[in-house]
């Protein structure tokens, strides 16, 4: 086993010391540069929960405490001292307040507002840092303990429970749970609020709103997620997909001064926040679970100053008058001056209800040089008919004992290369099984074995096999662009070089210069990720994509 990746960074300090830090003489004396100092009275409410807009308070003198007030009464969660600041990750989100702040003993505060404490951890580094590091450390102890303002209330297994929950984790957002097939006094709560099995699951937002089998999206307003958001004032750059790509243009777009907006469908991470493990993303030696990273980019984005819309989906891009101008779901027009276009692709997935627990953990999309050492001298499954399950094949033939290829086709020739079909019926380690289909996935932490069923005669075999690599292709989530851009035979979209002069001709390219690497057929729209056509489908790939079309949206706008 090896050790999950720090979330931040360690230093000499204790936790204790990390997540309540008292600041030296120089440095409140930096932090009040960028505010004003006030009196506090013993009892007076500085932040009321769930209030919207909320202040940085450094102490000076007296003490101040944070509790998370519920119909019961109020859960003590931290009290600070001199020289001690209030906040968490909410501050740089712009989000509605988790607790309440009051003063326990008088004294003087300096209070910041979200723009000055912004410009704090952009320009003080280690300010930003000390301020950074307890922000994430508060938010992770209210996540572990629960300490939301939300109650989920559903059953493990009911995939629209698994669904909220997902949402809340990838947005970062604590809340507490509680499961119906086990909590005994449960079913007074469902009757105080008149709810049924019908309605699970249910969701208590902020004490006062039920919301049953409620979508992302109204889950997301509830909980004011993209509240203090203007969706119709003019941006230099709006971002469409928060997964690797879309986030690594966010942060260096409003790191290099940018005004951002980034809009995501559902919540922040991608496909790469599914990954339970990434092991080849440079940095990580021990690995990084998709979650963690991309929470981190989700937090540095944020830091910056991007502005994220959470399940919010484009639907349609105006590209026949400039500034280009998103349709969003259920809001106004989006106008943009440049765009990149970040939503990734759908990996088609096996109709399996076990898929997800293995995820990462014997199943696999990707068979790299990583993926062929975990199965050496295994037994494996290839899913797929075409040219990258061919290739899977023969390439995971030379380090495993036996690859058995699963097509529900009656053969490979319509679908793969010539060339790889004769690599497989030459190589004695592969056998191909035509008419086959995966039925059923077993194991616990790791997948163990799996069971097939030959379609033609309806016989199932059930083998130990550890590892399942599934190449049934991934469409990409370009539907929406509703012929603004060229795209290839699969829908995926081209960009730069790969642009042919016709294509430009057919698209009416209007400038003297060829489009920039990474720019569509239409100018100042960009591509980045797996959505792209030709795009590797790698996070460190995404990554750098990200990164570079920032570089190329500068030169647009200034031109
Ligand atoms: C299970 C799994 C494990 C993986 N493991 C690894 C690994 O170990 N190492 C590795 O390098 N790669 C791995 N990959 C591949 C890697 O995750 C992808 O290559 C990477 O996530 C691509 O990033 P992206 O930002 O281009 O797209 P995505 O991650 O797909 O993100 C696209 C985002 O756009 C959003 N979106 C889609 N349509 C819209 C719309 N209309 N409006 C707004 N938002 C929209 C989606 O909700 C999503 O959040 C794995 C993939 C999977 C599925």
């Amino acid at each position: 086993m090896t050790e999950p990746a720090p979330l931040i960074q360690p230093t000499l300090a204790s936790p204790a010391e990390q997540t309540f830090p008292t600041l030296t003489p120089a440095q409140i004396e930096r932090i009040a540069a960028h505010g004003r100092v006030r009196p506090i009275l013993a009892g007076e409410v500085l932040v009321e929960a769930g209030q919207p807009v909320i202040p940085f308070f450094l102490v000076k003198a007296g003490r101040l405490e944070a509790v998370r007030p519920s119909g019961t009464g109020e859960t003590r969660i931290a009290e600070q001292g001199p020289g001690q600041f209030t906040g968490e990750v909410t501050m740089l989100s712009g989000r509605r307040a988790l607790v309440r702040i009051r003063a326990i003993e008088p004294g003087e505060v300096i209070e910041l507002d979200r723009e000055n404490l912004l410009a704090l951890v952009q320009t003080d580094s280690e300010l930003g840092e000390i301020i950074m590091r307890a922000f994430i450390l508060r938010r992770v102890e209210l996540i572990a303990h629960g300490l939301g303002d939300v109650v989920v209330l559903g059953s493990n297994h009911c995939s629209a429970t698994l669904r909220v929950r997902e949402f809340l984790t990838r947005n970062g957002h604590p809340y507490s749970y509680i499961d119906l097939d086990r909590d005994a006094g449960v079913q007074e709560l469902l009757d105080q609020f008149h709810l049924g099995a019908e309605d699970v699951p249910v969701l208590i937002c902020r004490g006062e709103v039920v919301l049953r089998n409620p979508t992302n999206q109204q889950i997301a307003d509830c909980l004011g997620f993209n509240e203090g958001i203007d969706p119709s004032q003019l941006r230099d750059l709006v971002i469409i997909g928060a997964g690797p790509a879309g986030l690594a243009a966010a942060v260096y777009g409003a790191s290099e001064g940018l005004d951002v907006l980034v809009l995501e469908s559902n919540a922040p991470g991608g496909q790469a926040g599914a990954s339970s493990k990434i092991e080849n993303y440079l940095g990580f030696p021990t690995g990084i679970s998709g979650q963690d990273l991309t929470a981190r980019a989700y937090t540095q984005a944020q830091k910056f100053g991007a502005q994220l819309l959470i399940a919010k989906g484009a639907s349609r891009l105006a590209c026949d008058r400039k500034p280009y101008a998103l349709e969003i779901d259920g809001g106004p027009r989006v106008p943009a001056r440049t765009v990149i276009i970040a939503t990734g692709a759908e990996y088609r997935r096996l109709a399996l209800p076990n898929l997800s627990q293995f995820e990462g953990a014997g199943m696999y999309y990707a068979a790299t040089f990583m993926e062929a050492q975990l199965c050496a001298g295994e037994e494996v499954v290839v899913v797929g008919g075409g040219n990258s399950a061919g290739q899977a094949a023969v390439f995971l033939a030379q380090t495993a004992r036996h690859v058995h290829v699963l097509v529900r086709s009656d053969g490979l020739a319509e679908s793969m290369s010539r060339y790889l079909i004769r690599r497989i019926e030459d190589n004695p380690a592969i056998d191909l099984r035509t008419h086959t289909e995966l039925t059923a996935l077993e194991g616990s932490d790791h997948l163990e074995r799996v069971r097939w069923r030959d379609n033609e005669t309806g016989d199932t075999e059930t083998r130990d096999v550890r590892h399942v690599f599934v190449m049934t292709g991934a469409s990409p989530n370009t539907h929406w662009l509703d012929g603004c851009i060229a795209l290839d035979a699969k829908g995926f979209i081209k960009t730069g070089p790969d642009l042919s002069p016709e294509e430009l001709t057919a698209a009416q390219w209007p400038l003297a210069r060829a489009p920039f690497l990474l720019e569509t057929s239409l100018p100042g729209v960009f591509a980045v990720g797996d959505v792209r056509g030709g795009n590797i489908k790698r996070v460190a790939s995404a990554v750098g994509e990200g990164s570079i079309a920032v570089a190329f949206v500068h030169q647009v706008l200034h031109e």
